[in-house]
Order: C-alpha cells, then structure tokens, then sequence
C-alpha cells in the first residue's frame, strides 16, 4: 500500500506490482521478475526503455535551458524546431500546432479551438461535436465527455451537458452488426445513422465528428472497408470538420506512419497527438489543426480577442528536445517501414491463434492488436463481465508478459515498436499459454 490514489484502478483492490527497471522492451519488478512489456506502457513507449539517445536529448536540453514558456511572445528554438519537424510529417493541409502535456488536454483544446474559430468567424452557434460509442478521448471533464466508456461517466455526472456532445455508432462489424448483415450493409447502417443525426441536430449547429482511426482503449476496433470514405462525404456534405484523435495511432503504430493514412483518410482537419510522440520519455501533446483553420483566426476583421488559453508546461523546452530526437530516430532508423513488416508478421502469428476455443474475434493493424475471449466461439456470446479479461491477464503477468485487459474480455498488445521477430514469438508463444490456462479457468467455473 502506499498513499497513491491510483489512476483507473479498482480502489478496493490494492495495487501490488512495483516496476522499478527498464531495457528494451522489458520491464523489471522490485523482486527482479522481468516482463515483456506486451504493452509498450500504456501505448506509449514506441523505442522501449533506457534508449541513451533520449536521456542524452533530455539532460543536455536541461543543461542548455531546464525551463521556458511560450505565453504572450516568448518562444524557443527547440520548439519551433519540433513544430516545424512534426507539420512536415502529419498528412495535413500547412498545419499549426499547439503543445500540451496529455492526450486528454489536447483534446481540451481542440475543443476550444473550435470554438474559437467558429466565433472568430460569426458561427458561435456552430459548437456541438459528435463522438462515437466505445470511443476513449481521455479522462478530463471535457475529453471524458468526448469518450464513449460507461467507466469514464458513471460516478462522476458525465457526459457535461453544456459541452453538446452528440454520439454515433462504434464501427464495430464482430459486436455491432445485426443479423445476416453484411460489412457492406454494417458501414450503410451506421453511417445512414450519422447522416440522420446530423440532419435532426442541425449541420449549422455542429462543429466537427471525432474519431481514432483505429480505436485503443475501447478494443482496438478496425472499421469496415469503405467507412471513413462514406463518413468523410456525409461530413464535407454538411460542412463539419473532421478531427483524429491519433494519440495511439500516430509514429508507425498501425502500419504506416499515421493511422489516418493506414485507414484511407484524406487530411483531417484536426489532429491529436501525444504518447509516442515523445516515445513517452516526457510528457507532451500536440493539437493540431489545418492552415485554413488557422488563417481564420490571425485575419485582422475577425470577432476574436486574445486566444486566452495555454499551460504553463505548453511547449516545455525539455520535452519537446525529446520530442524532437524520437522523430529524428523514427526517420533516421525507417522505423515506420520496419515497423509496418513486423507488424504483418504479428498479426499472422496472431491469426493462427484464431483456432483457441476461447477466442471470438482477433483484430488489428501493423503493431495493435486485441484478442477477444467469449463465452460461446460459435454465437460470438460475451462473457457477462471482465473476470476472464483479468485472469487472462493476470496469467500473462505470472508468465511474464504485460499486456491489459480491455472492453470487458479482450487482451490488448502494443509493443514497443522497437521489438524484434523473436520477441513476438516470445509474446505469442506466452499468450497462448495463457490462454489455455484462462480456458481451464472458465471450464472449472462454468463460465463456458
Ligand atoms: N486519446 C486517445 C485515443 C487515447 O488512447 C488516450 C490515452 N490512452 C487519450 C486520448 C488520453 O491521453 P492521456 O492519457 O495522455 O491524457
């Protein structure tokens, strides 16, 4: 125990693993025990632990400059030097970036930077958002009200009404799908859906319609073929921007170097970023939006005042030093290739588990993925709660190996992007003696 108030935890049940160590892609505990960490953190550490060029981009920013804002005319080199680094790569039209600290308030301020713009440019009326279900955002008032997880609002009187967040379908063909539907007739369904909404709620009083690409948190759900084209024509159909959230997504993670490209989106009009931006060696996000969006808020006759927000670590010299060096290694190493190979060879490996009594659906893209436990493989029936997602992997951590049990039963898997072939054999050979362990557990108990 400690006097921790631990973050998404389960406050009855103590937390009890005490990582103290990294290297590579493992983790060590406080009794020497060493785990592959399946999950790269929490989506986060792209090049795994102890990486010299990192701590040496860190240690010689703090020598150089520990510390400096960038409120009201101040700036500093190593900033504009990640700014223009990163609105190089993002597939944008001339995209600005704000920086901030989290995923969660860079979605904040997406939020109010589109109420900035539709002010500045006379449409104050223009402010709802539409999220999806089964979405995560993250866990401020604003960005857990953005998020579609019954967990994120119950006990805390979320979603925040005055916020306007609309919600649509999760493209989720395996859970989603009525019966006898084909994909096609899925991505029909719900995209109809989307259009009916925004005809019912009024196109003149929605902002922009958020999404991951491929989601994480919520059970890494790929969408159909076809979705993000008919969601992209029904949106420039009614005028309203579209904004990935690509805080997982984003740096090789799915494939290619944005999950907005591995999914067929044409530029986004606003994009979050944080996590792997930094290879999680510091804390820092990005929100960007396009040029256009910009220009509207620097033009002279606009109705706006100051842009009165900004935190005091926004655009933190340190981590954006960090920041800075993981983009430089990502290209120098042509990581997001690599990346994209090992990823084909994960998910193969993956699929050959599709044949366990206990799995109903694998899904993902390049180095995501999720493994669906259920309770009937032939009707896809879930289990009725989380338990077997938490004896699988709790069984994933007595053999060694990190991974988290997300959307009730599934397993998550995010490695390092820095992981080698052996090592996802390594990953899958522990899985599916997990997996066979968690099988005799929901025999033994009736669960199956
Ligand atoms: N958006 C997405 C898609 C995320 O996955 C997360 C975090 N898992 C967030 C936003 C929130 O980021 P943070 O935890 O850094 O606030």
């Amino acid at each position: 125990m400690s006097q921790i108030i631990y973050p998404t935890t389960n406050l009855k049940k103590p937390s009890n693993l005490v990582i103290e160590r990294g290297e590579g892609v493992y983790v060590y505990d406080n009794k020497g025990n060493k785990y592959l960490e399946a999950m790269a953190g929490l989506w986060c550490s792209s090049l795994g632990y102890n990486n010299k060029e990192l701590i040496d981009a860190c240690t010689d920013q703090m020598s150089k400059l520990s510390y400096s804002h960038m409120f009201g005319g101040k700036t500093h080199q190593v900033g504009i030097d990640l700014a223009e680094k990163l609105t190089s790569m993002v597939p944008m039209n001339n995209a600005k970036v704000f920086f901030g600290n989290s995923g969660s308030d860079a979605n904040d301020t997406h939020i109010k930077l589109l109420r900035y713009y539709f002010n500045a440019i006379g449409k104050p009326q223009k402010y709802k958002i539409i999220a999806r279900e089964r979405s995560y955002h993250g866990v401020t008032i604003a960005s857990a009200s953005l998020t579609g997880l019954p967990v994120n609002h119950s006990n805390f009187d979320l979603p925040f009404e005055a916020l306007g967040i609309l919600r649509t379908d999760a493209p989720h063909y395996y859970r989603g799908a009525l019966e006898n539907e084909s994909e096609i007739e899925f991505v029909d369904r719900i995209t109809n859906n989307l259009e009916k909404l925004i005809i019912e709620e009024g196109p003149e009083t929605i902002a922009a319609f958020i999404v991951e690409p491929i989601t994480g948190a919520s059970g890494v759900i790929v969408p159909p073929p076809g979705y993000y084209e008919k969601v992209q024509a029904i949106l420039e159909k009614y005028d309203i921007l579209f904004w990935c959230d690509e805080v997982i997504t984003a740096f090789g993670r799915t494939g290619n170097d944005f999950g907005s490209n591995t999914m067929g989106i044409k530029s986004p009009d606003l994009m979050t970023l944080a996590k792997q931006l930094s290879s999680a060696y510091m804390p820092i996000s990005a929100s960007l939006i396009s040029g256009d969006i910009y220009q509207a808020l620097i033009e002279p006759s606009n109705k706006v005042g100051v842009f009165g927000h900004g935190y005091t670590y926004s655009g933190h010299p340190v981590a954006c030093a960090v920041a800075l060096k993981t983009l430089e290694i990502y290209q120098r190493d042509n990581m997001f290739d690599d990346a994209a190979v090992k990823g084909d060879y994960m998910q193969s490996k993956l699929q050959k588990l599709n044949a366990h009594p206990l799995v109903g659906e694998i899904r993902g893209k390049g180095m995501i993925a999720a493994v669906e436990m259920v309770a009937n493989k032939k009707t896809g029936q879930a289990f009725p709660n989380g338990d077997i997602g938490h004896y699988a992997m709790a069984a994933c951590q007595r053999l060694g190996m990190i991974t988290r049990a997300i959307a009730g039963s599934s397993l998550a898997f995010c490695p390092p992007l820095i992981i080698t072939t052996s090592q996802i054999d390594e990953m899958i050979f522990v899985l599916e003696k997990a997996l066979d362990e968690t099988l005799i557990y929901a025999m033994k108990n009736n669960l199956i």
